[in-house]
């Protein structure tokens, strides 16, 4: 084991504080990474906050971050020192599954290991990306493509994939006219890479506030969702929605925008809301309901290189470690614009 320095929330409701957390020490597989950046993503949030379920503190979260490549165990082929790589929200599974074998990691029958708050193979409970070196499984470690920065690729770890994957599996393309509820973190990433793949992309916000940003993003068309004639207006409009609320949305009335046989996928965690499922809207027009879990390994290199080639990047804000707690609350309360990123080098400096 050795130590690395890190940032911690230290209880629920307690603040963030600088420490060190123990790493294995390097396997044959596994690959040493110094991590530059990590991205705060509202997962984050939902679990230090408890929202979750109960936690062990202090808990160093972070689950998208990139970094480089300082040493590799014996057996690892994938990466090489020197190497610019990333890691999401998984460090391992099973791998033997029938999901695992179909690159659907994120659904291993046997319980994927989670990159913070999970229970590693060696017992332990892992910790994130809120620190400055992390060993890491090779077969779980992604290459970040030359044309991203290591700032920019970090939120695509997570927010970039989960929106990434749902518009793949159900076909945001040409011809195709795709919502998105929500335009933060992974909203706004949704729209970048919803336009890049070719799709007609609508934002569906709270308010117009962003409305400029969403059209440079490469939104054709933002709404207001507190204006009720944009649900009279868009009724029946959509082949595909993708809903990145962090909170409750009123289902009955989003599925009210899809066409025949239209997809309406969640991606935010409504946590404690048990929804009310509204049969009637399904059972009109033949629409479907699903939730998206971020996506697998060999899916999430395809989405970054993706972005690499089509010139994606979420916004980014840079935060010092003594400024996470600041970020967590203006993340909460919809004050970013639109991903903050910690910059390693800050901890413990
Ligand atoms: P975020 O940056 O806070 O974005 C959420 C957006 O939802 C906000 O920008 C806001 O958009 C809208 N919103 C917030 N509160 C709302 C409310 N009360 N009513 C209606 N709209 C509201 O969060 P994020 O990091 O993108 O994460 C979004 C959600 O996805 C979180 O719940 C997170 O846990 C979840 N998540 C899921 C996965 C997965 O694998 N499925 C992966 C990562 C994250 P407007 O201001 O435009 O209305
Ligand atoms: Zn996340």
């Amino acid at each position: 084991m050795f130590t690395t320095t890190a940032v911690a929330a230290s209880a629920a409701t307690g603040p963030f504080v600088t420490t060190t957390v123990q790493r294995r020490e390097l396997g044959p597989g596994d690959v040493l990474i110094d991590i530059a950046y990590c991205g705060i993503c509202h997962s984050d949030i939902h679990t230090v906050r408890g929202e979750w379920g109960p936690q062990q503190y202090p808990l160093v979260p972070g689950h998208e971050f990139a970094g480089t490549v300082s040493a590799i165990g014996p057996e690892v082929t994938k990466h090489a020192v020197g190497d610019r790589v990333g890691v999401g929200c998984m460090v391992n599974s099973c791998g033997e599954c029938e999901n695992c074998r179909a690159g659907q990691e994120q659904y291993c029958l046997k319980g994927n290991v989670l990159t913070y708050g999970s229970v590693d193979r060696d017992g332990t409970t892992t910790q994130g990306g809120y620190s400055q070196q992390v060993v890491v499984d090779q077969d779980f470690v992604l290459h970040v493509p030359d044309g991203l920065g290591l700032a920019e690729a970090a939120p695509l770890l997570c927010a970039g994939i989960t929106t990434y994957s749902p518009l793949a599996r159900w076909g945001a393309g040409p011809g195709k006219r795709v919502a998105v509820i929500g335009m933060g973190g992974l909203g706004h990433l949704g729209v970048k890479i919803a336009a890049a793949m070719g799709a007609e992309v609508t934002v569906l916000s709270r308010s117009l506030s962003k409305k400029d940003d969403g059209l440079k993003f490469g939104a054709a068309d933002y709404r207001a969702t507190s204006d009720e004639q944009t649900f009279e207006e868009l009724a029946g409009r959509f082949d595909l929605i993708i809903n990145t609320v962090s909170g409750h949305v009123d289902l009955g009335a989003y599925l009210g925008l899809l066409r025949l046989d239209g997809v309406f996928v969640t991606l935010g965690a409504a946590v404690g809301h048990d929804i009310e499922f509204p049969t009637g809207a399904i059972a009109a027009n033949r629409r479907v309901y699903t939730y998206s879990l971020i996506g697998g390994i060999a899916e999430t290199q395809q989405m970054l290189d993706f972005c690499a080639e089509h010139g994606v990047a979420p916004e980014i804000e840079t935060v010092a470690a003594d400024q996470v707690g600041e970020a967590y609350d203006r993340v909460v309360s919809s004050d970013v614009r639109y991903r903050f990123v910690i910059d390693t080098a800050t901890i413990g400096a």
